[in-house]
């Protein structure tokens, strides 16, 4: 095992699993850590990677009063061995032959999932319309940052680019030249986010309403997050059905 620093807060653990049977995008895995004495405790962690992808990736965010998160991303060291079981999950998941539009909201270390969703869309060069709206505390929290805006924006080239729109908003601290979004998700955020039309369109919905209610919708985050980021979503015409929701918070 190797251990990648993502943010000041954030550890990537890429894996070896012997055997790993292969898993759908937006699927966990569970650690169990065993102490000396006996003691156990058990935490699921999202997979990052992309099932083309070789290696088995998770991303763990450190709580600073948390029991498990901050041994795996200050002590565990490149060689050890963790005990793992998965893949585990079913309606939070998506593959490029679900289809599209994809609509994701993440909240934190919520983008974990959604980021194993556009590296496989990346991998399998699907052009499926794509929209992924971070919200973070500031810049230096945007876990996978360089790499999302490598799959999107100008500067990008190569299949799908065009069609994945990608957006942060920092709810504590935006750069003072930044003229994105800042603050926390509201209607008003997601009425911009979501215009009436998909990227290059001119679309038709009325304001308020959501230009493409059929949407496969993930939403994954703090419980908090999640909830109120459904509830604007399925209050802009989106359908309950569709809106797929992953919770990493206590409730
Ligand atoms: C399906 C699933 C997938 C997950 N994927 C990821 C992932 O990819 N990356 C990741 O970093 N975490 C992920 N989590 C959260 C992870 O399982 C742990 O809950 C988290 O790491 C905290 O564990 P801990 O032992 O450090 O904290 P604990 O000792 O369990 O909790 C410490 C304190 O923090 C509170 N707390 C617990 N979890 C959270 C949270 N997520 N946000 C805010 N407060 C919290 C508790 O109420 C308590 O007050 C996922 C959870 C689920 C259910």
């Amino acid at each position: 095992m190797e251990t990648v620093r993502e943010t000041p807060r954030t550890t990537t653990l890429v894996l070896d699993a012997p055997g790993w049977p292969g898993h759908r995008a937006g699927q966990h895995v569970d650690f169990r850590l065993t102490a000396e004495d006996g003691y156990q405790a058990q935490r699921s962690y999202s997979i990052a990677s992309a099932p083309e992808d070789p290696e088995l990736r998770v991303t763990v965010d450190r709580l600073e009063d948390g029991e498990v998160s901050p041994f795996l991303v200050d002590d565990v060291l490149a060689g050890d061995q963790l005990e793992l079981r998965g893949p585990i999950g079913g309606p939070f998941t998506w593959s490029v032959d679900d289809g599209g539009p994809l609509l994701l909201l993440a909240g934190g270390s919520g983008i974990v999932p959604l980021m194993a969703m556009l590296r496989h869309r990346a991998a399998r060069g699907s052009e499926v319309p794509a929209r992924l709206l971070h919200s973070v505390r500031a810049p230096r929290d945007a876990i996978f940052r360089r790499e999302l805006l490598g799959l999107s924006g100008p500067s990008a080239a190569g299949p799908g680019t065009a069609s994945l729109d990608v957006r942060w908003t920092f709810t504590r601290a935006a750069p003072p030249d930044w003229d994105g979004f800042s603050g926390r998700i509201d209607a008003a955020m997601l009425e911009a986010f979501e215009p009436a039309g998909p990227p290059g369109s001119s679309g038709t919905a009325p304001a308020g309403r959501a230009h493409d209610p059929d949407a496969l919708v993930f939403v994954c985050g703090p419980t908090p997050f999640v909830e109120t980021a459904a509830e604007l979503l399925v209050a802009r015409g989106h359908d309950p059905g569709h809106v797929h929701t992953e919770r990493f918070g206590p409730t």
